[in-house]
């Protein structure tokens, strides 16, 4: 069988399938006399205190080992902990019906997840996997440590889950797991994020993985491509066994070209960024080579905690980042919340359609108070390494001048309380919106760099939703109206002296990478994994080369001749990086 999900962190895996989230079958349903039931009180009091201090302890790990931004998930589940609601709804659960605490724990449980599931906000969903996983916590401390918790894996194996918590991700030894599948969850979930900050293998929303896998099936997790096969013949074991091998070949290849500059075999240079959402992120991009941050999504600071970062918690974040970078450039993207990344302390409201509603500068625009925190940490953090910033979502002129505007009144307060900050600071926008890459002329004039946003852009301009999997096979980065358009944000760019880069997905597809590289495109900002790929394409050919093919491309007339036409350029000049997909 072959399962088909949302490849969210790449990479080629063969092993058994460990399902979790299946604790809550084995609760037995237990009378218990009257008399036990103080008894009954102290084990459910018990096991809610062991609970905490697992909680906090992981909280530690986490906050040691990947910083305080995903430390602070765990305060939602000690709040979980504390609800008196639920605590109390036991305990009543418990006197009037007389089942041992487990049951009436998991019945009150079972309640209050199916009300949660009801309601229709974005962020009480977000709080229904904080309760489950702490249920689950509780549950396991009740039933004495029978049910084995991911803490307790003693094999190697490949996680199978509805969903994976944040704290099944910390608390699990990295060494035991191989890679990660799930049922839902999109791009963006914490679980695509975690798994690749780890650099797990993840394939997410497959939405029946934990019906068609079962405890103990061999399956082969193809991170790279989305793709999970339950139980292969040994016809597809051995192909993927080949491909397995090949790749950890390649990476190794990879590797040697690390401290290489990227640029072209006739010397043409071009800077290679990487992406990240954390500062903890990087060493990894330093491990693999990137000379500079292109894109920091910095919304994440602004998730999973109780309150608003404040302007020195920012700028604390800032300034770690530029000093560490040093003297490579680190891009800062103002926060860009909305469409799908959602946090409830800004109290936006739910909308029909998010993407195209109130979200990343629009939001900024019109809440300047809030704006102007983050861009005075940006300001001055910017004396601390070589720190860029940009705007997200720009959909034309006025958008820019205006955040200028606001830019510029914060530079007027620190000069007046005599804080330092980077006079030049350069100011990008990013190019996500087909009427900003048609007037990039006209934005060019406000601005010193592009950055060409296609997860948005290919979106925007081929109307299909980018996390909708139905629609998948509309999205293409190949399609001419794409390539129209970012055609036209080079040229325009270049025309007026700045330049432009892309921190879109598709400046890593190696097929699209050679093509970009004849359009001109100055800056290539990928996540850290795929650095080594984006470096090996740039070195293995000639701008000229480049060139021709980016012309005879721009000629064809459909998305499915671009795209065949490229990858067969690709596995002339690469073949290394493209047999890999001849599975
Ligand atoms: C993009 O839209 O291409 C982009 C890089 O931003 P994000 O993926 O964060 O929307
Ligand atoms: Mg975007």
């Amino acid at each position: 069988m072959i399962l088909k999900g949302i490849a969210a962190s790449p990479g080629l895996v063969i092993g058994k399938a460990y399902l979790v989230g299946d604790e809550n079958v084995a609760v037995p349903k237990r009378k218990v006399p009257k008399e036990e039931l103080p008894l009954e009180i102290a084990r459910f009091e018990e096991a809610l205190i062991k609970t905490r201090s697992e909680i906090i302890e992981i909280k530690n790990k986490i906050i040691e080992e990947l910083g305080h931004e995903h430390g602070e998930i765990f305060d939602a589940h000690l709040l979980v902990l504390e609800d008196r609601a639920l605590i109390e709804e036991v305990i009543s659960y418990l006197k009037k019906d007389r089942y041992s605490v487990e049951y009436a724990f998991s019945q009150v449980l079972e309640r209050y997840i199916s009300a949660f599931i009801k309601i229709d906000d974005e962020y009480l969903r977000e709080r229904l996997s904080d309760i489950q996983d702490v249920g689950r916590r509780i549950l396991h401390n009740l039933l004495g440590g029978h049910q084995a918790l991911l803490k307790d894996l003693r094999d190697e194996v490949v996680l199978v889950a509805y969903d994976l918590s944040p704290s099944d991700t910390a608390s699990m030894p990295r060494d035991k797991i191989l890679a990660f599948v799930t049922d839902i969850g999109g791009r963006t979930s914490h679980t695509a994020i975690m798994a690749r900050s780890l650099e797990i293998p993840a394939v997410i929303g497959i939405e029946t993985a934990t019906k068609d896998i079962r405890n103990g099936d061999i399956i082969i997790v193809d991170g790279s491509d989305g793709l999970v096969y339950v139980n292969p013949d040994k016809d597809i074991m051995q192909r993927y066994k080949k491909s397995q091998k090949k790749r950890t070949a390649l990476t190794r290849e990879l590797v040697k070209i690390k401290d290489l500059p990227a640029e072209t075999k006739d010397g043409y240079r071009i800077q290679l960024s990487a992406n990240i959402e954390f500062p903890e992120e990087i060493a990894s991009v330093q491990a693999h080579g990137a000379h500079g941050i292109g894109l920091y999504r910095t919304e994440y600071f602004y998730m999973n905690r109780a309150g608003l970062p404040t302007e020195d918690e920012h700028f604390e974040a800032y300034k770690k980042v530029a000093e560490r970078m040093k003297p490579e450039m680190v891009i800062i993207r103002t926060m860009d919340l909305g469409g799908d990344k959602f946090i409830s302390q800004l109290e936006i409201p739910r909308e029909m359609n998010p993407f195209l509603g109130w979200r990343a500068i629009r939001f900024c625009l019109a809440r300047p108070e809030l704006f102007k925190i983050q861009l005075r940490a940006i300001l001055r953090a910017s004396v601390f390494g070589n720190l860029m910033l940009m705007y997200p979502m720009i959909s034309g002129v006025e958008e820019i001048k205006e955040a200028n505007k606001i830019l510029k009144s914060c530079k007027r307060e620190l000069e007046k309380e005599n804080v330092n900050f980077n006079k030049d600071l350069k100011v990008g926008a990013m190019i996500e919106i087909p009427s900003a890459a048609l007037t990039a002329d006209v934005l060019a004039e406000e601005v010193d760099f592009f950055s060409i946003g296609t997860n948005d852009l290919i979106q925007y301009s081929m109307a299909v939703d980018r996390s909708n999997e139905k629609i998948a096979y509309l999205y293409n980065p190949a399609h001419p109206a794409v390539l129209r358009l970012i055609r036209n944000v080079i040229n325009a760019g270049h025309q007026k002296g700045i330049w432009v880069g892309m921190c879109g997905e598709m400046a890593a597809d190696p097929a699209m990478a050679l093509l970009l590289v004849g359009m001109g495109l100055d800056e290539f900002s990928v996540s850290s994994i795929s650095v080594p790929t984006v470096k090996k394409i740039i070195r293995s050919i000639s701008l000229k080369e480049a060139q021709d093919i980016a012309k005879q491309a721009l000629k064809l007339t459909s998305g499915d001749k671009i795209r065949t036409f490229l990858n067969d350029k690709a596995k002339e000049i690469i073949p290394e990086l493209l047999s890999l997909k001849d599975k």
